[in-house]
């Protein structure tokens, strides 16, 4: 679960992570008032979006207005959250429609020395969480790691223990920070970390880090996520969902209890097991389609669930076929072929559909659907079912 940057500010504040002041507007009088009530001469107003890259993104509707800007007065962050407001904030993470910006953060200007690089992953192969820091703040990280991985250095450190002194002034020497930098450094990323373990993250990025003018180090920006299978230890972090910033398809996914991803394809998939799907996606792509999405029903899913996933494929415009790939193990055949029936009743197919049932039940599943007369493509095996799905839209 991904949250906003001014959620993940209160939290990192809350913990006695250095962040600037700011205040949450959603209209332009608030930015306005909210410009006063910091009291500073430089503000900057940064629009709310879960995608990164606001800075260099723009308004869809206003193409000389980005995403975050810096403004001079009240009535200067009034103009600016006007632009920003309802508009569709394009940037290289949201795809060329954008994404609605319902809120903007004013926040206190800061005098920034340097913009550095901070992020916290979970590192499967060290088995633990990981600190990665660089001087090339404020930049694309992941250009950083492709043109000069030199500039990264990483501290795994112990979930229990949290980071070590000597670990954060280790970075901090790498980083080049010297005098009272050193400490600051040493109590935000130990900050951090800590954030990081305590709510069960899976991501945590500050980029930049900046050091300011008097050589103090402060989180100007702020991304988080968080495992979504620990959120049940975590009420308070559940209120923070925002299922505005979320696929629509994906939050009606996740309420029936299915796990769906959309994706770019055409070819809509309906699967059972998790590697199922996966390799049901690889073998659509190997015959040369695209899949529309990732989904997997699960074990025991029951015939609502199963029509509701129908409904999610067969709402999404880009679907131009369905493959249905079922190897009944704790799912039943039968199971699958009544949905079927259920949803060419209740939904209407109105694209091609090649079924491949395996497992548990199977004679009578394909029974169900031969005596329900469908217009339904049989398929024998992966491979001549995802033939069949390809050469269907053609
Ligand atoms: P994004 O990563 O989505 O582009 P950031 O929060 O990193 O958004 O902001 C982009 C840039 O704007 C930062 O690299 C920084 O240079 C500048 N900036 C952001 N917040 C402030 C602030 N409070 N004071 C001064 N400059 C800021
Ligand atoms: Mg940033």
């Amino acid at each position: 679960m991904k949250i906003h940057e001014f959620q993940a500010k209160q939290l990192l504040r809350d913990a006695g992570v250095a962040v600037p002041r700011s205040v949450v507007a959603t209209t332009p009088a608030e930015a306005s008032a909210a410009f006063d009530e910091l009291g500073g001469k430089l503000a900057v107003v940064k629009a709310q979006i879960h995608a990164g890259g606001r800075g260099k993104g723009t308004i869809r509707e206003k193409p000389s207005q980005h995403g975050v800007q810096l403004v001079k007065s009240a009535k200067e962050a009034g103009g600016v959250a006007e632009n920003l407001l309802g508009g569709s904030l394009v940037t290289l993470q949201t795809g060329p429609a954008g994404q609605t910006v319902r809120r903007v953060l004013v926040e206190a200007g800061c005098d920034i020395a340097r913009e550095l690089y901070l992020g916290i992953v979970v590192d499967r192969s060290a088995a633990g969480p990981v600190l990665m820091v660089s001087s090339q703040g404020g930049m694309n990280i992941e250009d950083v790691a492709a043109e000069t991985p030199e500039l990264i250095f990483r501290e795994p450190f112990d979930p229990d223990a949290g980071l070590h002194s000597y670990q954060a002034r280790k970075l901090a020497a790498r980083l080049d920070l010297k005098g009272k930098s050193v400490r600051s450094a040493e109590k935000i990323m130990q900050g951090l970390c800590r954030v990081f373990v305590k709510l069960d993250c899976s991501l945590m990025e500050v980029n930049p880090l900046v050091v300011t003018g008097d050589g103090e180090l402060l989180a100007l920006d702020a991304k988080m996520s968080f495992d979504d299978n620990a959120l049940f230890r975590h009420k308070n972090l559940a209120e923070l969902r925002d299922e505005a910033e979320e696929e629509a398809a994906e939050v009606r996914a996740a309420a029936a209890g299915l796990s769906y991803v959309k994706l770019d394809g055409n070819i809509g998939c309906l699967v059972n097991g998790a590697g199922l799907a996966m390799s049901t996606m690889d073998l659509i792509k190997l015959h040369g389609g695209e899949p529309a999405n990732f989904l997997d029903v699960g074990g025991g899913a029951n015939v609502e669930q199963v029509t509701e996933a129908f409904r999610i494929l067969l709402d999404d415009k880009n679907v131009r076929a369905v493959l249905v790939n079922i190897f009944g193990g704790i799912m039943r055949c039968t199971t699958i072929a009544s949905a079927i029936v259920e949803a060419y009743k209740s939904v209407g197919f109105n694209v091609p559909l090649v079924v491949r049932l395996e497992g548990t039940e199977v004679e009578e599943g394909m029974k169900i659907l031969a005596s329900a007369k469908l217009d339904i493509i049989a398929a024998d095996g992966l491979t001549d079912a995802a033939k069949k799905v390809v050469a269907a839209i053609k």
